[in-house]
């Protein structure tokens, strides 16, 4: 563990991983004996994103999640169990929640009025479902089909729907969801401990009960909920001894669950088991670009090439559990591991204008049609086209991927500091040591440059850290503080502080140098990617939208209309000197995740490989063994940012100069 070190007013400490040091914040971190984290979680509203990230979530209200209660045949309002008095009705298993986890936190981050009371008419509902015995929600949970025909109870639906009724409590400080919540973990301690968690997704997935359970105890105090907690733990399937599933959704949210409860047992073998989840799963399915790993459905042993893809599920959950676990360890790498995934991999799960998506994406993908793409992935049918009432579970859970991380950009620090944790243009209202209200504006054209602007307002002058995220990725870092450079030694991953009295028109800026960088992929053939600070970068391949739906809202397939099978020319003593920028916006986009809008081009050298051909299904054909063989010409080509690019090739073969 790095220490923090201010060095006195004006000065910038810097330490690889942050500490829990203080306990001034107005924020509620973990109660004892709960481990006191280094992040702590601001209250919804209190960060306003603006730029592209305001774009994103502005487009997901006007697109397939603000519309999901019309699209989506689980979201209907009328006869839904999740909302009946009795818990009788239809559609009562995982799907509202899932959306509505998304669409209030949604609602909330943006103040948008009609996503707001729209969230409210269904909360209400929701708080008016529970039981006098203290159960909520769809009585058919209680009797759900089990192992061997057996009927069991099943909390899975309930476990999500904590999130938003956690959020509504943020947002408005109604005791009545704490209430709920107290009488229902109360419900969930009386039940025989045979009986909890005894199968299916729940037992999978129990660290999302046991995230919920931690955040009611923080806020009340009780003391039989940290009993429930190591019940939760126990009876949750062992993600501490093993990988508990391949299945990919299940990994990515729960590969974290034995560094939740590291935070009651404070043993240091729960962290490392989390950490090993995350190693075992990236060296064995995610030696590719983009931040994920193959799972399409399942993780496979021979399946782990840049083809294979990740189901959109699993690009949100993976991200949550990277927040999850900075606010835990305070290690700057899950900040760094939820920025490749946002900006790599989700953008291209959705549509640019976000009213539609698909089921699975991946890093080498180049052709967007209906036809069942396996057994060259697991999963049997259309996955790959673009479609707004499809896929299931993605289609509601895609929902908290962005309004998440928004809500991610800052994090409180014990000793009452700010930490800029994930960059991106906001806004942030908050609270530091002694109760003082600060502003900060951020601006930015990040991830696509490394330069942030920080300016501060407060209404008299007060002293508190701030905190700023290295990337991995960074250089050394130039800092100024009011135009005045800052001495900045370290270099790479980790935090710097600076701990001054901050006053209203001070300015902070940092520079993150951004190279260009080749990654190689020894075990995907000797593949290569090219990489700038946080953006991976994929071959532009014209796309051809065709929509293939006639009623409602249009679905698309997506066929290239340009060559994708370039291995490229690299000088692999220096392969930055192979690259260039070739374009380079300086205003970036509302949506720069679009091929028309994508801020920066890269140019470089690259032939054609004529062995290498789309499959009979359309599905990209093996990457070959690096160097591949081509006599083709040389041709200049372009690259556009990973999250860019629908079609997309990110991991290339090479190729003899
Ligand atoms: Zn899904």
């Amino acid at each position: 563990m790095g220490i923090s070190v201010g060095q006195g007013p004006g000065g910038a400490g810097f330490s690889p991983v942050l500490a829990a040091t203080g306990a001034n914040s107005p924020y509620q971190g973990n109660r004892d004996p709960l481990l006191r984290g280094p992040l702590i979680k601001l209250p919804v509203g209190s960060i306003r994103p603006e730029g592209w990230l305001r774009t994103q979530l502005e487009l997901m209200a006007g697109g397939f999640t603000g519309h999901l209660a019309e699209l989506s045949k689980f979201c209907k309002f009328q006869g839904n169990a999740r909302v009946d008095p009795s818990g009788e009705g239809s559609a009562g298993w995982e799907e509202v929640p899932y959306w509505l986890k998304g669409y209030v936190d949604l609602g909330y981050v943006l103040k948008d009025q009609r996503v707001i009371a729209e969230s409210l008419r269904w909360i209400e509902k929701v708080l008016a479902t529970q039981r006098e015995d203290g159960y909520f929600g769809p009585r058919g949970n209680l009797t759900a089909a089990g192992p061997r025909n057996a009927r069991m109870i099943d909390l899975w639906p309930n476990m999500i729907m904590m999130f938003p009724l956690r959020t509504y409590y943020e947002a408005t400080g109604d005791r009545r969801a704490i209430d709920l919540m107290t009488r229902y973990f109360r419900w969930q301690a009386a039940i025989p401990p045979d009986q909890l968690l005894p199968a299916s997704w729940q037992k999978i997935r129990g660290g999302d009960n046991l995230d919920s359970i931690y955040w009611l105890y923080d806020r009340t105090g009780e003391k039989w909920l940290l009993d429930l907690a190591a019940r939760n733990h126990d009876r949750t399937a062992d993600w501490t001894n093993a990988v508990a599933s391949w299945h990919g959704v299940n990994f990515a949210q729960c590969f974290r669950e034995p560094a939740q409860y590291y935070q009651q047992t404070r043993d240091s073998k729960f962290l490392r088991a989390t950490e090993r989840n995350y190693d075992a799963a990236m060296r064995q399915y995610g030696q590719v670009p983009g931040g994920m790993f193959g799972a399409d459905e399942n993780a496979r042993p021979g399946y782990a090439g840049p083809r294979q893809a990740a189901e959109t599920c699993s690009m949100v959950e993976f991200m949550h559990s990277d927040e999850m676990l900075a606010r835990i360890t305070g290690d700057p790498v899950w900040l760094d591991r939820a920025e490749d995934v946002a900006f790599n991999s989700l953008p291209a799960a959705m549509t640019p204008d976000l009213k539609g998506l698909h089921y699975l994406t991946a890093p080498n993908q180049v052709q967007l049609d209906r036809s069942s793409k396996a057994p060259m992935v697991q999963n049997d049918g259309d996955m790959f086209s673009y479609n707004p009432y499809q896929y299931r579970c993605c289609q509601h859970n895609v929902a908290f991927g962005w309004p998440y991380y928004a809500e991610s950009l800052w994090m409180a620090t014990p000793e009452g500091g700010l930490a800029a944790t994930l960059y991106a243009p906001s806004k942030v209202t908050a609270k530091v040591a002694g109760g003082a209200t600060v502003q900060i504006a951020e601006e930015t054209g990040y991830p696509f440059t490394g330069d942030v602007r920080f300016s501060f307002a407060a209404a008299s002058p007060v002293r508190f850290p701030l905190v700023l995220r290295t990337p991995g990725w960074s250089g050394t870092p130039s800092l100024t503080v009011n135009g005045k450079s800052v001495a900045v030694s370290a270099s790479g991953r980790g935090w710097l502080t600076v701990d001054r009295q901050w006053r209203s028109g001070d300015r902070v800026t940092i520079h993150f140098p951004m190279k260009i960088v080749v990654a190689r992929w020894e075990a995907n053939r000797d593949s290569v990617s090219v990489q700038r600070g946080p953006l991976t970068y994929s071959l532009k391949i014209g796309e051809n939208w065709k929509a293939y739906a006639t009623e409602g809202w249009p679905a698309y397939e997506v066929y290239p209309t340009s060559a994708w099978n370039y291995g490229l020319i690299v000088d692999a003593s220096r392969p930055e000197a192979s690259i260039r920028i070739g374009k380079e916006t300086k205003q970036v986009a509302g949506q720069p995740f679009a091929q028309a809008t994508a801020p920066i081009e890269l140019k470089m050298k690259a032939r054609r490989i004529p062995a290498w051909k789309q499959e009979a299904n359309g599905m990209v054909g093996e990457l070959p063994q690096s160097p591949a063989a081509s006599s083709d010409p040389v041709e200049e080509i372009t690259l556009i940012p990973m999250g860019c690019a629908r079609l997309r090739i990110s991991a290339f073969p090479v190729v003899p100069r």
